[in-house]
């Protein structure tokens, strides 16, 4: 019988019946063979929620529900396909190209995303995607519906499934429903440009328990319900509204520190090597790993390593920007015209600084597996995470797990990520300030040796203790208990 045991609470564990499963629904399932039993580490996972809900799945079983990735022909079938792997099973939807390009491409990366992340000049409203996302969230409804028995809990994630929640009641559903939001929530001023603000907020509050990364996030979403609904909140964090109510909490979300930890007496030039830089130990190595997004604020970082260079002279021909952009949304303009930038940029600033020996900066534009971000993350002497915007960012916790003990490379990290809130050890910068965020650089590549083991520790412990088990813990937990509660407010 699988339990979940209450986080800070040694005594206490929460007992769910066989009966109960965990059923899980997110627009993307990872591959069968990512998540198989002897598969997993070695696959390339590119994005924060497959990272954190995968080991969740791993532990608990149950069945995780989300579009396979194919855009057919036709429209598919209601019926997901069930790929048995043992104790999890996956359940896939096909999604025709209409809908996929309308729902995902659509509504989901060209309003939502750049609302969500407060980017409000590149939102675009148009009312035929919000009608195909509404449609497929019904769909992803009906699905998970028909697999559905009495006792199982439910857990949506993310902003492509905001309405699920709310057509699991249409359809009848009155078992427990958590959903977790995994990038910010904005300020009110900004969600109110969505002309469906309204019904998205009443939506959420479909759901018993509603889980975001950080108290601001929190703040701004209590702040938007108060000024477009107009509930209340209880002492126990209740919001109720005309009859429904939801409670809202904060659960950071984190990862699995095994995984990326490596031991000081692993070969620290792995990196080296893969990237086929000269052998002298006293190169240093600035990493920046993302997708490929505007939120991520990669152009603003060339630019920072632009500046160092111009202003420390010394440098140049000694320290070498390593850049792994994995390609994503490739079909979104935004994401193409970013694109575009980056390359740009990389190669006026190489064209610039380039000598016969030495390329200021190495551009990968490919995915790696979690195995070899860790060696690269491991042989780092500075890890650049600096978005303009971002829900929590699991690259700056990846980068911390994965440093050794000895000689540990330092964390710069954006004031607008979500995992600043916790990372308070790291060499914090506001990614907009160009030449701050340069000179931060310069004194995280300088930084003395006792101090970048101290700023390890402390943020290693924190990695530690708020991992990805702890996270999904908590959140389940929570579930169990107020699905109870708000159903008797
Ligand atoms: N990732 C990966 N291979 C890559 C680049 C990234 O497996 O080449 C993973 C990375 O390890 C991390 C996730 O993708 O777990 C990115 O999550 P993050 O929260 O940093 O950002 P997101 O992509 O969700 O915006």
């Amino acid at each position: 019988m699988p339990h979940f045991p209450i986080l800070g609470i040694d005594s206490v564990e929460v007992t769910v019946e066989q009966s109960q499963r965990l059923v899980v629904v997110s627009n993307r399932v990872p591959p069968a063979s990512a998540v198989a039993p002897q598969g997993g580490s070695g696959s390339v996972s590119v994005g924060g929620l497959v990272s954190a809900v995968k080991p969740t799945m791993e532990r608990y079983g149950g069945i995780w529900l989300g579009w396979s990735g194919r855009s057919t022909q036709r429209r598919g079938s209601n019926e997901p396909t069930i790929t048995d792997l043992g104790r999890l099973q996956l359940a896939t939807l096909d999604l025709s190209e209409d809908e996929s390009s309308m729902y995902y491409t659509g509504y989901s990366n060209r309003t939502l995303w750049p609302l969500l992340h407060s980017f409000p000049g590149r939102v675009v409203i148009r009312h035929d995607t919000y009608r195909f996302y509404r449609r497929i969230n019904r769909r992803f409804a009906e699905a998970v519906f028909s697999i559905l028995k009495p006792g199982d809990q439910v857990w949506i994630h993310d902003f492509h499934l905001f309405h699920v929640g709310f057509e699991l009641r249409q359809l009848g559903w009155t078992g427990s429903i958590g959903f977790f939001l995994h990038v910010p929530f904005p300020s009110a001023d900004i969600f109110s440009i969505l002309p469906w603000s309204k019904e998205t907020l009443e939506a959420l509050l479909h759901y018993d328990l509603v889980g975001v990364h950080t108290d601001r996030y929190l703040r701004n979403l209590l702040d938007t319900l108060d000024s477009e609904l107009g509930g209340s909140l209880d002492d126990r964090g209740i919001y109720s509204f005309e009859g429904l109510s939801s409670k809202l909490g904060v659960y950071s979300i984190g990862i699995e520190p095994s995984v990326f930890q490596r031991k000081d007496t692993e070969d620290r030039r792995g990196l080296t090597e893969e990237i086929s830089l000269n052998a002298d130990p006293n190169h240093r190595l600035i990493i920046g790993v993302d997708r490929l997004d505007y939120t991520k604020g990669i152009p603003h970082r060339l630019r920072a390593f632009e500046r160092m260079l111009e202003h420390h002279n010394h440098l140049r021909g000694k320290v070498t920007y390593v850049q792994i952009s994995s390609p994503s949304r490739t079909r979104v303009p935004e994401y193409v015209q970013e694109k575009e930038h980056v390359e740009r940029l990389v190669g006026q600033i190489n064209g610039r600084f380039s000598e016969a020996n030495w390329v200021p900066i190495r551009y990968l534009y490919r995915s790696y597996p979690q195995y070899d971000l860790a060696r690269f993350y491991h042989d780092a002497d500075v890890g650049m995470v600096t978005p303009l915007r971002d829900g929590m960012n699991l690259v700056a916790k990846e980068f911390v797990a994965a440093q050794g003990e000895e000689n540990p490379g330092v964390l710069v990290l954006s004031q607008f990520s979500g995992s600043a809130s916790s990372l308070l050890d790291a060499v914090i910068v506001n990614p907009y300030d160009v030449d701050g965020t340069a000179e931060a650089t310069y004194r995280a590549l300088r930084m003395p040796l006792a101090e970048r083991r101290s700023r390890s520790k402390s943020l290693m412990e924190g990695v530690l203790k708020h991992d990805a088990s702890a996270w999904s813990e908590s959140f389940l937990h929570d579930l169990g208990v107020y699905s109870a509660q708000v159903s008797v407010v």
